[in-house]
């Protein structure tokens, strides 16, 4: 078989959350600086068919490409990181492969043979794996295995890496395996038999791990890399050290200085280059020297959890280092704001952020903030549940229609300003059936936020199924509450915003999805700006 692409893979062993995907991100960035067209691939072991139908409680925010596919949250790192739009085909779970095996079979495209794991299933997930490389897009794929190795649901995974290996050669495809040196603190030591059987349960299914990535707490010493080495079959130039770090944005220069992209490039016969990256340091530069600091609040009801709130925090580092300032994210549990304690808990903050959700547990508190920041002059930036729950508020408080509600909420509502789309009306299966993905929405001129773009056509993420409902749209402009930003083709309204308060913007859509690290989403931008100067006048 005869290549171009180069494929790396990256396996995980010991533990889970060693950060494959941080390390996966700052390979390919490094590759990306030195000119390689790189891409980054998740093949997630669960059998859901994405993970758009999985509580943020179990896996995390659920993230959304341009072309409407729900993905890994992996995948915004991939994104925030290489400043490159992933698809479909970067995200794909034992369920999807399964599915489409399973409608072949029932095409009868197997022509009676009997369907088994190998090699129906492995054919499935190498052609996945090549959609990628065979576009001709990217010199090199690299394909990131959820999961740990030796978990039953990887076997097939870790069988179809073991034979692309071998049909592409190696110098075409070559492994990454990421595991942890853990550090016992009683015995004073650092420990490598956890890799050693990583390595070892890796080999059990016929692959060999040509380059190490070990997470440790504590300096490799030497004779600690050589003795991996010896053990786990890898040159000791393969032995990479990922110290923990204070950002993720220290991770491709951590790989730099161990030399991960020098080693890969020489084991896939690729020249290497020196790497450029200015544009990256320039903005870790800024990102560790604020020149001062600002809280927002972010209402939401996951608010315990880091990842489910992943590319909002992410948006808000983005915008910060933009600024030169610091962002403290305060959290703020939906469920317990109402519109008694509302001074209490959000007087004091530079801005607040209402978060996207689904359902009706704690709105109310969402509906207290946004009342209470609406009043008080402080920055609101509300994103898809959130700009519903401003709209909600306006209508409740300022045009008095006390019932005002979202069907999502309650069906049966007289007044719902936020309401089911009629296509949707009909749609029972959940999976896959939101409005997703990339939609065209035209500002209107003069607006906060075509000043804030600096154009009138722009394209946005969504994921929602409920929408303004157009009914009250000239009610509740008339009142002061303007639609600036609306879909060309179905008028459907996309921005609501305040221009009597210093800065009030409502978005059914998810910014969040497209900031990156060289491209800061305009929206955080503004936010941030605007918190700035609002505590400035505290
Ligand atoms: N639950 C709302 C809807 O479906 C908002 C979704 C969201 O915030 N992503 O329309």
């Amino acid at each position: 078989m005869t290549t171009t692409t180069k494929y790396i893979f990256v396996t995980g062993g010991v533990t889970s959350s060693l950060g494959k995907g941080i390390i996966a991100a700052s390979l390919a960035k490094l590759l990306q600086v030195q000119g390689y067209r790189t891409t980054i691939q998740k093949l997630d072991p669960y059998i859901n068919v994405d993970p758009g139908t999985l509580n943020p409680y179990e896996h995390g925010e659920c993230y959304v490409t341009d072309d409407g596919a729900e993905t890994d949250l992996d995948l915004g790192h991939y994104e925030r990181f290489l400043n490159v739009p992933t698809s479909q085909a970067n995200n794909v779970t034992t369920g999807r492969i399964y599915q489409s095996v399973i409608e072949k079979e029932r095409r009868g495209e197997f022509l009676g043979k009997t369907v088994q794991v190998i090699p129906h299933i492995t054919d499935e997930i190498k052609n996945r794996i090549q959609i990628l490389g065979n576009s001709g897009d990217y010199d090199v794929v690299i394909t990131e295995i959820g999961g740990t190795v030796g978990d039953i649901e990887s076997l097939p995974y870790v069988e179809a890496v073991r034979q692309l290996k071998w049909d592409l050669g190696d110098n075409n495809a070559i492994v990454i395996h990421l595991t942890l040196v853990p550090y016992l603190s009683a015995a004073g030591e650092l420990k490598t038999k956890p890799t050693q059987h990583s390595v070892k349960t890796l080999m059990e299914s016929g692959v060999m791990a040509d380059i190490l990535v070990c997470r440790t707490e504590h300096e490799l010493p030497e004779e600690l890399r050589s003795k991996l080495a010896k053990f786990c079959n890898v040159r000791e130039e393969a032995v990479i050290q990922s110290i923990d770090a204070s950002t993720i944005y220290d991770v491709p220069n951590l790989m730099l200085e161990q030399g991960l992209d020098k080693v890969v490039l020489k084991k896939l016969d690729l020249e290497s280059h020196t790497p450029d990256l200015t544009q990256w340091n320039k903005f870790l530069q800024r990102h560790k020297n604020p020149k001062t600091e600002i809280t927002i609040g972010l209402i939401g009801k996951y608010v315990e959890l880091q990842d489910s709130y992943k590319s909002i925090l992410e948006a808000f580092i983005h915008a910060g280092a933009e600024n030169e300032v610091k962002v403290n994210v305060e959290s703020v549990h939906s469920e317990y704001l109402n519109k008694d304690n509302a001074k209490v808990m959000l007087s004091h903050l530079d801005g607040v952020l209402v978060a996207p959700g689904f359902g009706e547990r704690g709105i109310e508190g969402k509906i207290s903030a946004v009342k209470y920041v609406r009043e008080n002059n402080i920055p609101f930036f509300g994103i898809c549940l959130g700009m519903q729950m401003a709209v909600i508020e306006f209508a409740r408080n300022v045009l008095k229609i006390e019932d005002a509600n979202s069907s999502e909420m309650d069906p049966e509502t007289k007044n719902p300003v936020i309401s089911l789309m009629e296509e949707q009306k009909t749609i029972t299966e959940k999976g896959g059936t939101m409005r997703l993905g990339a939609w065209a929405c035209t500002l209107k001129k003069d607006s906060i936020v075509a000043k804030v773009y600096k154009t009138e056509a722009i394209n946005e993420r969504h994921r929602h199924r409920y929408e303004f409902n157009n009914i009250y749209k000239a009610q509740i402009e008339a009142a002061g509450m303007l639609a600036t930003g609306s879909n060309p083709e179905t008028g459907l309204v996309e921005i609501v915003e305040l221009p009597e308060h210093p800065w009030f913007v409502g978005v059914q859509y998810h910014p969040e999805y497209k900031s990156t690290v060289s491209n800061p989403h305009p929206l955080f931008v503004a936010f941030v700006k605007a918190a700035l100067k609002h505590k400035k006048k505290k």
